[in-house]
């Protein structure tokens, strides 16, 4: 197996596109399809300040690392969400990211969850359990209140995500299975400023999990390897392994199914992502002033308000 670029000996083999490359080119490869899909979608430029939503995992320090060696203004978020119970992750999770903002001197905010709002997320889902036993559904909206709310008061002009195509295309299935109409108008890898949301970009849309694991792996990133323990047995893990089926009966499956989306979308097969504006301007919660569609406070501030 040689390099396609070079002809030395290779190191990675991407069978849906056909070629492998030595380590220094499949580097260089990852960055170049970062660069060519920001401007595909008209993501940012080089003047806006991006806040990137960081977990320790491979996928979003491998993002954090591109956009800093493509020369992107990008500031780090990690949210302490206090989960220690069956191993360390939360505690491990936010020392590697420090580490890793450290040695690239580039600038982090750490939100510690409990300090900041008196529980952390498992004293959250353990209080409003309502017959589920993951507190996965108050830990989502708290992260997305969060990194929303510091996005816009710390005047970024946008939020970066790591989603790569397997998140994508099990979300995908997802909401296809439920023909969740709403979500399958908007998943688009750039959703624009709302009333109150800051843009959106997801620049890793189209890379496969292993292509990211390999590019931590071959820059010598330091990531969390192990998962969050309330993960376990989730649909989305469990939709990523029926993909993973087909992909490894039709190499290329998961791109000829979210990109074949994606030209759906743009066609008009689906309601295009309109956030309900006008509703969202007529209603703000009486506590943070955030849009919210409910009278009163909005969802983070009655989770919080305990
Ligand atoms: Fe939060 Fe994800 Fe863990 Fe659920 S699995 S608690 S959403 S980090
Ligand atoms: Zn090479
Ligand atoms: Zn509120």
């Amino acid at each position: 197996m040689k390099c396609k670029k070079c002809g030395q000996k290779a190191v990675i083999n991407l069978q849906h596109h056909n070629i492998s490359f030595c380590k220094d080119h499949f580097l260089e490869w990852m960055q170049l399809q970062t660069e060519r899909a920001i401007q595909k979608f008209h993501m940012f430029s080089k003047q806006e300040r991006l806040l990137v939503a960081v977990s320790g995992g491979k996928d979003s320090l491998s993002l954090w690392d591109i956009l800093w060696q493509l020369g992107y203004q990008a500031d780090g978020l990690y949210l302490d969400l206090g989960i220690n119970e069956d191993n360390n992750y939360s505690t491990d999770s936010a020392a590697i990211t420090r580490r890793f903002a450290e040695q690239r001197g580039l600038h982090l905010t750490i939100i510690d969850i409990k300090g900041q709002y008196g529980e952390n997320i498992p004293e959250m889902g353990a209080r409003t359990k309502r017959g589920h036993t993951k507190p996965c559904s108050q830990c989502g909206l708290v992260k997305r209140y969060l990194l929303n709310k510091l996005a816009l008061d710390g005047k970024y002009d946008m939020i970066a995500t790591a989603h790569n195509l397997d998140d994508e295309a099990a979300f995908l299935f997802a909401n296809i299975t439920h023909w969740s109409m709403d979500y399958l108008g908007r998943q688009y890898p750039l959703l624009p400023a709302t009333t109150g949301f800051a843009r959106k970009a997801k620049p890793f849309y189209q890379f496969y999990e292993r292509e990211t694991a390999a590019y931590a792996i071959l820059r010598g990133i330091e990531y969390i390897y192990t998962e969050c323990p309330y993960s376990d047995g989730s649909k989305q893990l469990r939709n990523k392994r029926y993909l993973n089926m087909m992909e490894d009966e039709q190499p290329g499956f998961k791109t000829q199914f979210y990109l074949g989306y994606l030209r759906a979308l743009k066609a008009g097969a689906f309601p295009q992502h309109q956030e309900t504006a006008q509703n969202l301007e007529e209603k703000r919660c009486e506590q943070c002033g955030q849009p919210t569609q409910s009278n009163g406070l909005c969802t983070f501030c009655r989770l919080v308000n305990n």
